[in-house]
């Protein structure tokens, strides 16, 4: 088994989960996490910090003009939305005692993103 390194480690958002935009221009705005980039310690948020994309025509099933793309955000900038709480939230993990680690909300203290 590979040793994660300890940074890669540390991101607790994870693909599905429902995230909110902390920084930068899209502060405010909440997402689903479609991707993960640990390497780049970046993720990709559903219909969020899109950038157009001029494209080509490439025959018929490529007629080419302006396509819109999710453009990865940083790690850093982004928090895990609680539904419960209704805010952004820090998490923590939860052990149990078969040695399961669990996410938690660390302001309502429920888990989260069943896994
Ligand atoms: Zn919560």
């Amino acid at each position: 088994m590979a040793t994660p390194r300890a940074e890669a480690a540390s991101y607790k958002i994870r693909k599905n989960d429902m995230v909110m935009v902390v920084k930068g221009k899209e502060r405010g705005k909440t997402g689903k996490v479609m991707r993960v980039l640990p390497d780049h310690g970046r993720v990709v948020i559903e219909r969020l910090n899109l950038v157009k994309r001029h494209s080509k025509p490439r025959g018929a099933a490529s007629p080419g003009g302006i396509m819109e793309k999710e453009a990865p955000l940083q790690i850093a900038n982004v928090m895990f939305f609680c539904e419960r709480c209704n805010a952004p939230v820090r998490l923590g993990i939860k052990i149990a005692a078969a040695g399961e680690r669990s996410r938690v909300c660390r302001r309502c203290g429920e888990a989260v993103g069943n896994d």
